[in-house]
């Protein structure tokens, strides 16, 4: 005979409106679901994914029959998507364990799981993560493309690589658990294990005795964390198990061939009436008769008994939208992605001297057209007595200096005074050419007044 006792609790969290988890503990099974897709996608999906494994469960209780309620809560999703344009491309994760008899006649707990909610077992002084998330930084893990510490802020960790309802065929991770008096079973959403660490979460494990009083103390820790998503813990105490083991609890992962029978609700099964005693910690505690494996017949005789306590199947509100990003096709991490996280320093690409060149280029070409205009110009000036030719602006442009370009041997006593005003005020020239040959014919006129001069002072 196993006893179980079970506690569940539940939290928007601090930064969301509502909670898309949803939760059972029931008496035989129990189960955590994450919605996606949407306000009421999300919210719709992890009620059905919860709704059909109840009752797909309740109809068959073996390991069989967890995959095949998976399988169904799968269809009834998927089917659900197809009839409601607003609930399109809406899915769940669903992580559920539920007692049942194994194939040796002794009792065992059946894992089941899909997508990144997770299943932990306290056993032997040990906490195990038993599921394997399937994500897309864990499949990475997994290929041995980065580690765990990696995987934990890899910006990729909540894209899902499976879930519940997101197409019409599911593929099921299946375990067996023979479980031992004192073991604890922990079942969460990702808005528990994305807060708070493993380490965290074992010490809470170890030293909250009760289950009820343990899952409100995680879900306390997440939210003190800072309660990015939603929290749903579902924790699940063996008061009475297998004895005498010494060592952690044996986990095997376990196979279910298919195809199999979908099983839907059927009416009129319900289970033997229960009676009433007490459990070990004093608390009151309900005893039914456990349903037989390949299906609850009440009129069957009562096989076995197994006792929980009164915790019942949780009604949780419904959470926000939080879209997960598409599940197909998969996002790659970018190069650029992978160098921020690795800590590499940025390489220097085509692109980044082409924005260089850019940058420079702009005040380059101002200088260029700047330069242009300043020295685009000549003009016949007096240096030192001498005529000269300069190529600039006078006194100067934008910081460009005029530049003397032929210091002629003409002088001002060579050329007549009157011409001497203007050439002292500088005179423009279209060319440096244009300039000396300036200069040239003021020396001739000079010379020329000169000769007349003489000629009439000789008459
Ligand atoms: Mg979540």
């Amino acid at each position: 005979m196993t006893v179980l006792r079970s506690g569940v609790a539940t939290d928007v969290g601090r930064a969301r409106d509502s909670n898309e988890d949803r939760a059972a503990a029931g008496d035989t099974l129990f189960a955590v679901a994450d919605g996606m897709g949407g306000h009421v996608g999300g919210e719709v999906a992890a009620r059905i994914a919860v709704d059909t494994l109840q009752s797909a469960y309740d109809q068959n209780p073996t390991i069989a029959g967890l995959r095949e309620a998976f399988v169904a809560a799968n269809s009834a999703i998927w089917e659900k998507s197809l009839e409601v344009e607003q609930l399109r491309g809406m899915g769940t994760t669903l992580t559920a364990a539920g007692l049942t008899v194994g194939s040796d006649g002794r009792d065992v707990m059946c894992l089941a799981n899909v997508g990144d909610s997770r299943a932990y077992l306290m056993s032997g002084g040990q906490v195990r993560q038993i599921t394997a998330d399937h994500s897309l930084a864990e499949e990475r893990v997994r290929h041995g493309e980065m580690t765990e510490a990696e995987a934990e802020v890899h910006p990729h960790r909540h894209i899902l690589t499976r879930a519940l309802g997101v197409g019409p065929d599911v593929d099921v991770d299946l375990w067996e658990l023979h479980v031992h008096t004192g073991d604890r079973l922990l079942l969460c959403s990702d808005g528990l294990t994305n807060e708070v660490s493993v380490a965290q979460i074992s010490q809470v494990l170890e030293t909250v005795k009760d289950p009820r009083k343990a899952a409100r103390a995680l879900v306390d820790r997440a939210n003190a964390h800072g309660g990015s998503d939603n929290i749903t813990v579902v924790v699940v105490d063996v008061l009475v198990g297998e004895e005498g083991a010494p060592e952690p609890s044996a986990v095997s992962r376990v196979s279910v061939p298919g195809p199999v029978n979908v099983v839907r609700r059927a009416s009129g099964a319900e289970g033997a009436p229960p009676v009433t005693g007490t459990h070990p910690g004093g608390d009151p505690i309900t005893a039914v008769v456990r349903a037989v494996p390949g299906g609850r017949d009440p009129d069957a005789p009562a096989a076995e008994a197994f006792v929980s306590s009164p915790a019942a199947v949780q009604t949780l509100p419904p959470r926000e939208y939080r879209p997960r990003p598409e599940l197909a096709p998969l996002p790659r991490e970018t190069r650029r992605e992978r160098r921020r996280r690795l800590g590499i320093p940025r390489r220097i690409t085509l692109r980044v001297i082409l924005f260089f060149v850019l940058v420079l280029a702009v005040p380059a070409g101002a200088v260029a057209v700047v330069h242009w205009y300043a020295m685009d110009n000549w003009y016949v000036a007096v240096d030192h007595d001498h005529l000269a030719v300069y190529q600039g602006r006078k006194g100067g442009f934008l910081g460009f200096q005029p530049k003397l370009l032929d210091l002629t041997g003409v002088t001002t006593a060579q050329v007549l005074p009157r011409r001497l005003p203007a050439l002292r005020a500088t005179v423009n020239e279209p060319s440096l050419r244009a300039g000396e040959q300036y200069i040239a014919n003021l020396h001739q006129e000079f010379l020329a007044q000169q000769n007349s001069a003489a000629l009439n002072g000789g008459l």
